[in-house]
């Protein structure tokens, strides 16, 4: 298993691996951490997965943040990798747009 290791230094050991590894059946067998990301000007912060820019809502603290990355991410459970693909495609839907 593979690791982006500058992520891992800057989150709880906790964190779980984004799930674009599952979804899009990524191989070799690689597991994204998310990165920090910043908004000054709102003073807001998110999560977002360096692979395929799955990221989270943004709030004003990091243990809100990091809740609700693992909530979306969480392994093995295919209801949720639904949730999960409906987001992604959501998201992506946006980033066009904006
Ligand atoms: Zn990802």
């Amino acid at each position: 298993m593979c690791i982006n290791a500058d992520a891992a230094k800057k989150l709880p050991e906790n964190m779980a691996t984004c799930l674009c590894n599952v979804a899009f059946n990524l191989e070799p067998e690689m597991k994204w951490l998310p990165v920090w990301r910043y908004n000054k000007a709102r003073q807001e912060l998110l999560l977002s997965c360096p692979n395929c820019n799955f990221r989270t809502g943004a709030f004003n603290n990091k243990p809100a943040v990091q809740a609700f990355w693992n909530a979306c991410n969480r392994h093995g459970d295919a209801y949720l990798l639904e949730l999960w693909r409906r987001d992604y495609e959501r998201q992506r839907e946006q980033t066009k747009t904006a």
